[in-house]
Parts: C-alpha cells; structure tokens; sequence
C-alpha cells in the first residue's frame, strides 16, 4: 500500500497532523542515499517496543525483495510538536536493504524523540492519542 513521503494520510493515520513516511511502493521511485548510524539504531530503538494507539491492520511485505518478501505489522509513531510521523514497520528494512533515505524533517524528529512510553514521550503523543480516542468513540457510536 503506497502512501506519498510527508503526505498526510497513511494505513493507519489521516488528517493534517499525520506525516507519512516510508509507505514504500515499487510502483514508485523513492529517494535513495545513505543515513547516519545514529539515525537507524534511533529508528531500531524506536521500534522495539512501539506506543500503539490501533491495531494493526495486518502485516505489509517488501515489493522488492525478488524472494521471500519481508514482512511486518507494527508500525511507529514519531511526534513532534507540530506533526506525528507513522511509519512502518518495514522502513529499518527498506533502509539496510534497499537504500531508502527518508525524508530529513523524519530523520531530525527520529533523533529528537524521547524513547516510547516515557513520560516525555506520553506528553508529546497526547493530543495524537486523544485523536484516535475521538475516532474509536464515532467509529462504536456512528452517527444515523
Ligand atoms: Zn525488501
């Protein structure tokens, strides 16, 4: 599933706070380079045990591995004050393997983050977290 680097819409996030990254297609170039070690161990870090505000909607597989595709289903939320980058699972791989570079406003709020769940974290999440808690509300009560 292909969602456009910086745009405001991914598999699991849609609004002009959402900043997309590394919804890789192969039906699309993507920006190619190297990243800084710091960056991908932040990024692994991140991913370890990421805050996760809804289920997965089932895991996405690599479209450019010929062979036994990697997949993943988790995926990250990386906030900032102004924006939260979603991004899958499947980015740390794009990046080792298929020379992704993402964009570098995501590389700076990688590295800017607090580590998941911590209280810094939480503060910063919050207004993300009261979003989605907004939509599952309307989602259980739709509207007639
Ligand atoms: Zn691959």
């Amino acid at each position: 599933m292909y969602y456009q680097d910086l745009g405001e819409e991914c598999m699991v996030g849609v609004g002009p706070w959402v900043r997309a990254v590394g919804w890789l297609d192969i039906a699309y170039p993507y920006t190619q380079g190297s990243v800084e070690p710091a960056f991908l161990e932040a990024l692994q870090q991140h991913l370890k045990r990421p805050w996760t505000p809804v289920a997965s909607a089932g895991p996405h597989f690599c479209q450019f591995c010929p062979e036994k595709p990697r997949g993943g289903a988790a995926n990250v939320w990386i906030p900032t004050e102004r924006h939260v980058f979603i991004a899958p699972e499947l980015i740390v791989h794009y990046i080792t393997d298929h020379g992704y570079r993402p964009p570098e406003a995501f590389i700076e709020a990688v590295l800017a983050c607090p580590a998941q769940s911590s209280p810094e974290y939480m503060e910063l999440i919050r207004p993300t977290q009261q979003r989605y808690e907004e939509m599952s509300r309307v989602s259980r009560h739709p509207r007639r």
